[in-house]
């Protein structure tokens, strides 16, 4: 009898221990760094956020490690970018959806936000977070799912919010008034990839990329040739490397200006599709657009 009695007091402690640990901070797990320090500025202390990307990482080849996998499985709510950015893991996000949330950023936007390219699966460009005022878009759709997930941490989290986006408004201003100091014709942004087309759109910016939109293909010579008349046509000054893609591209259409008798220097790296290192300055989502607009400004002039 006071054996029994015994085995049901613990019996109930254990499933004490179980509810306070659902109540406790959700853990969020997250593919890229960009995505993670943005939801880091909403959560604050309520969540702890794990990304699987780090800094330099390129996305549209990442394949999960182990120790991600890990993550992922413990994870109580999983956070992409969607729109084919996370490429070679669309499957494995598919696969967790089933088992917990997954909450993908570019749901929260319309289609006349989204950017049609031909040279990706499904024709969109995922690089969002270039235009801060669809990012900011997509995360409020992220904010209000993980007020549904847990109820206790919404209006929190919704406050939150509205402070960031009161600081990405004026990183928008100031972004546009850096780039009114570029003439009408220097406003062509050459980078090694197709990553910048949100931001041409918002700032009124021509963009190209050497390397199309996702970093898979392979560049041709045509495709430099065709690089290297467009830069003498147009007289640009600067070509852009990126942090996560390769140089090489860059540099064979320099010598091809060269060979043309016209000088085009590189400049760069642009933060594209990841931060920097933590205590630097791009390693910040802000940080990081701030970054690239005095590398531009300063490339172009
Ligand atoms: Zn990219």
């Amino acid at each position: 009898m006071l054996i029994t009695v015994g085995l049901t007091l613990v019996g109930c402690r254990i499933e004490e221990t179980k509810e306070v640990e659902k109540i406790g901070p959700l853990h969020i797990v997250v593919t890229t760094g960009i995505i993670k320090n943005t939801l880091d500025n909403i959560v604050q202390s309520h969540c702890e956020v794990t990304a699987l990307m780090g800094p330099g990482t390129d996305p549209h080849i990442y394949k999960p490690t182990p120790g991600d996998v890990e993550l992922l499985d413990e994870a109580d709510v999983i956070v992409a970018n969607g729109l084919h950015l996370e490429g070679k893991m669309a499957e494995m996000l598919e696969k967790y959806g089933a088992e917990k949330p997954v909450i993908f950023v570019a749901d929260g936007l319309s289609e006349e936000d989204v950017i049609s390219t031909a040279d990706m699966d499904d024709a969109k460009d995922p690089h969002i977070w270039f235009d801060t005022k669809i990012w900011m878009k997509g995360m409020a759709y992220v904010t209000d799912e993980l007020g549904k997930i847990d109820s206790s941490i919404d209006s929190t989290i919704h406050l939150n919010y509205q402070e960031y986006k009161d600081e990405i408004k004026k990183l928008d201003k100031w972004v546009a008034e850096s780039l009114d100091s570029l003439n009408d014709a220097s406003r062509v942004l050459v980078t090694s990839h197709d990553a910048f087309s949100y931001f041409g759109r918002r700032y009124k910016m021509k963009v190209k990329g050497i390397q199309g939109v996702s970093t898979l293909s392979e560049v041709g010579l045509k495709e430099v040739s065709e690089m290297v008349d467009f830069l003498i046509d147009r007289k640009i000054k600067s070509i852009f490397t990126e942090t996560s893609t390769s140089d090489k591209t860059a540099q064979s259409i320099v010598e091809g200006c060269a060979a043309k008798g016209y000088q085009v220097a590189i400049k760069g790296p642009l933060y594209s599709d990841a931060l920097g290192e933590p205590d630097s300055d791009a390693g910040t989502y802000i940080g990081m657009i701030q970054a690239n607009v005095r590398t531009i400004v300063e490339g172009l002039k």
